[in-house]
């Protein structure tokens, strides 16, 4: 296998290949020393790339380097071990790598399958219930789906384990297709393997038991829900977390409008603060959350002249406007700033006109981040952009928080995650 990188997508990860080996495999994984992820597979077709490759070679995007920490791109065939994938076996429930039941109790799964990579997905038109045990059943209706995790490249010797545990409790092994739902450049399905329940439905419908898909407050599920574009949950809080410029999503039919960056790491760094808030809330509190999922160079959803232009741009700002309530409402926006810019953080206010009169509001959040050892400005060169002016023309106090590359690499975006959950929880309660 040849192995070269393609100076393009900087920051999108994903596996150049050609259309043949494209539409044979969905998914790949790399290994390097301990670093293990899994990849999006991209046809060298894609607009966006226009490459020739052959059967036997493959591209990398610089950011592929960047998460497996590799400096010299020389000898990648070396360094890389690159393997692809186009099925796995998909579970819910307890078989989970960390599941959540209805009453908000977080388990650790039991089958064996923690050593294995794996990514997430949506199996439709399944639902699946609760009783005692989960299960999953096929539904007429389109609008079912369940969430669970697709695991790859399972030892002959785990599965059929796993196949007798679950045959022998009245389970059948079904093969259908998974929608892979990560922060991906593309959308794909990947054929899977997974275990329906044969007999009726009892107990209560659930979309989810994977952790971190759901959060649990009085035995009440709330859900991410995740379409092509976006990322939504809408919690039970007075905090409101976006985040335009995270996606990944390059789509092979919407062009490239702009050659715009995005903001790396800032959707997964978002995750990590809604679920250190609940957390921190002794689980009762669930910030809302609408992130994109679609890149920045297809949308800019935190420009004006998207918002009154753009379909896209405008359905995302409804659906922030509809996560207001009655109580006073937080909304942070996030971002990313270059590793050039010399402070960690920089708050954007439009200079004070965002929070409105609560400029101690302001102060204190400033005050919790510097605790939490952030070196931070306010409206020096990010001063707000259009989601927190816009958002802040009504109730809402808004503000925008670039966060320094540097803080925000593969490797310690959930360390800086939890720090900045912590400044935000202190301020919901002044
Ligand atoms: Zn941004």
């Amino acid at each position: 296998m040849k192995i070269g990188v393609i100076n393009k997508w900087k920051d999108i990860p994903a596996i150049i290949v050609n259309e043949e080996v494209y539409r044979k495999f969905k998914v790949a994984v790399i290994r390097n020393g301990n670093n293990r992820f899994p990849a999006c597979i991209v046809t060298s077709k894609h607009p966006d790339i226009l490459a020739r490759l052959d059967d036997n070679e493959i591209l990398v995007t610089p950011k592929i380097l960047e998460i497996a920490q590799i400096s010299d791109p020389l000898d990648l065939s070396d360094k890389l071990n690159i393997e692809f994938f186009s099925q796995g076996l998909f579970v819910y429930g307890t078989l989970l790598s960390s599941y959540i039941t209805p009453d908000g109790d977080i388990h650790r799964g039991w089958g064996g399958l923690e050593k294995y990579p794996k990514i997430r997905g949506i199996c439709s038109p399944y639902a699946l219930y609760y009783h005692g045990l989960p299960y999953m059943i096929q539904e007429n209706n389109s609008e079912s789906g369940v969430i669970g995790e697709i695991y790859l490249g399972v030892n002959a010797n785990i599965e059929r384990k796993i196949d007798n545990i679950e045959l022998s409790a009245n389970y059948k092994i079904t093969r259908t297709k998974a929608k892979i739902i990560e922060n991906f450049p593309l959308i794909r399905k990947i054929d899977v393997k997974l275990y329906e329940y044969n007999g009726k439905p009892i107990g209560i419908a659930l979309r989810t038991m994977l952790f971190e898909e759901a959060y649990v407050v009085n035995k009440k599920m709330t859900y991410f829900q995740h379409d092509r574009f976006f990322s939504v949950l809408k919690g039970n809080s007075s905090i409101i977390i976006t985040a335009p410029h995270g996606g990944y999503y390059c789509p092979l039919k919407m062009l490239s409008v702009e050659n715009a960056e995005s903001d790396e790491e800032t959707y997964v760094l978002s995750r990590e603060i809604i679920t250190e808030i609940y957390w921190m809330s002794n689980q009762q509190l669930i910030p809302s959350a609408v992130l994109a999922k679609i890149h920045r160079s297809r949308v800019d959803l935190n420009s004006a002249i998207d918002y009154y232009n753009r379909r896209i741009a405008k359905e995302y700002h409804r659906i922030i406007e509809n996560m207001g309530s009655k109580q006073a409402e937080i909304l942070i926006d996030i971002h990313g700033m270059s590793a050039k810019e010399k402070y960690d953080i920089e708050l954007g206010t439009n200079y004070g006109a965002t929070v409105k009169n609560r400029e101690d509001l302001l102060e204190e959040f400033r005050e919790n981040l510097k605790k939490e050892g952030f070196s931070v400005v306010v409206d020096r060169k990010y001063t707000g952009g259009f989601t927190v002016r816009h958002h802040s023309q009504k109730d809402l106090i808004a503000i925008q928080i670039e966060i320094n590359k540097r803080l925000r690499m593969p490797w310690n975006y959930k360390e800086t995650a939890k720090r900045i959950a912590k400044a935000i929880w202190k301020i919901t309660s002044i």
